[in-house]
C-alpha cells in the first residue's frame, strides 16, 4: 500500500533509534548479526545521500553481560558502572562495523539536563551540524553513567525524539522487536491489530500503549507514543518498525507504508 499523500518521501535527514530488545539476545549479549546488518543498511542509506543519526540503547545490558553479572544490578552505582563498560563495548562494535562499510562514526552522550539547558543545547546542535557536515554518523545514547534520572526512568525513545528535534530531522524511525503499534499489547491481546497510520494521538492510542515493555526493553509503547508527541509537535513524522527486518528502512524512505507512521503536525520546525 502506498500512502495517499506521501509525507515520508524525500527525507534527507533521518534519526534511527534501536532498542535494547533488538540489539541484544535474551542472554543479554550483543546481537552481532543485527548490529552488522544495521551498520550495513545505515551506511548504505548514508551513501545514498542521507544524513543519518543513530540513537542506541543497550549500554547497561551489554555491560552486565560483559562483566558476567548474574542479573541487572538494582543499585544505581552498579548499574552506572555496567553502563560505563557496556557503552565502551557498544561503541567499539559500532565503530568496527561502520568502519567496515566505509563510514565514520562518533559518540554523543546526552542527558536531559544538557538538552534542556539553553547554552549546552546550542552547543550540541552546533556539534551535530558540524559532525553531519563532516559526513559522520553520530551515535547517541543517554549518558547512563552520570544520569541518575535516566537510569531510573531510562528511555531512549524520548531521547531519540529530542535528538530528532535538535537536528531538525525529516523523519524519526524507531526500531523495535515488533512490527509496529497495535490497538492493544499483542502479548496480552491475541487479536490485536497493527495500526498503519496514526494522525492524532487520542486517548484510545494512549490506552493501547499500556505501560510495560519486554524484560530487556525499558519503555514499551508508552514511551514511543511520548516520543511521537515530541517529534510530531515539531512536524517530524515517526515510524515504528521491526528491527529484525532492516530492509524495510529503504521502503520507509521511499514513502511506502511500513509499520506504524505517526504523522507529524504540519507545524514549522524550530
Ligand atoms: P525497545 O527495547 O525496542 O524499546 P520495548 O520492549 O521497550 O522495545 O517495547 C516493545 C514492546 O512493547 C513490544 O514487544 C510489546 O510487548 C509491547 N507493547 C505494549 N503495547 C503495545 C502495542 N499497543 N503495540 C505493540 N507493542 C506493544
Amino acid at each position: 500500500m502506498e500512502l495517499d499523500e506521501v509525507t515520508v518521501k524525500n527525507n534527507k535527514r533521518i534519526v534511527v533509534k534501536v532498542g535494547t530488545s533488538t540489539l541484544t539476545h535474551s542472554t543479554g549479549n550483543l546481537n552481532l548479526r543485527i548490529m552488522d546488518k544495521l551498520a550495513m543498511v545505515l551506511s548504505d542509506i548514508k551513501n545514498k545521500g542521507y544524513d543519518v543519526v543513530l540513537v542506541t540503547s543497550g549500554s547497561i545490558t551489554a555491560g552486565v553481560a560483559k562483566l558476567g553479572l548474574k542479573e541487572r544490578p538494582r543499585v544505581v552505582k552498579e548499574r552506572q558502572a555496567a553502563a560505563s563498560v557496556g557503552q565502551c563495548e557498544l561503541m567499539f562494535v559500532y565503530d568496527k562495523l561502520f568502519s567496515q562499510y566505509g563510514q565514520k562514526v562518533s559518540q554523543i552522550l546526552l542527558t536531559k539536563y544538557i538538552t534542556d539547558t539553553g547554552s549546552t543545547r546550542t552547543n550540541i546542535i552546533n556539534t551535530f551540524e558540524t559532525l553531519l557536515s563532516y559526513g559522520v554518523i553520530p551515535i547517541v545514547n543517554e549518558n547512563d553513567t552520570v544520569a541518575v534520572d535516566e537510569l531510573v526512568y531510562g528511555d531512549n525513545d524520548t531521547l531519540s525524539a529530542i535528538t530528532a528535534t535538535l537536528v531538525n530531522a525529516d523523519i524519526l524511525i524507531l526500531l523495535t522487536d515488533i512490527d509496529g503499534f497495535y490497538d492493544g499489547n499483542p502479548s496480552e491481546k491475541a487479536d490485536a491489530k497493527l495500526i498503519p497510520v496514526i494522525e492524532e494521538i487520542t486517548e484510545e492510542i494512549e490506552n493501547a500503549a499500556g505501560k510495560a515493555g519486554s524484560i530487556v526493553g525499558t519503555g514499551g509503547m508508552h514511551t514511543k507514543v511520548a516520543a511521537a508527541k515530541i517529534a510530531g509537535g515539531k512536524g517530524i513524522d515517526m515510524v515504528i518498525t521491526n528491527g529484525q527486518k532492516l530492509d524495510l528502512l529503504y521502503d520507509i524512505l521511499e514513502g511506502k507504508q511500513v509499520g506504524t507512521l505517526f504523522k507529524g503536525k504540519k507545524a514549522t520546525n524550530s
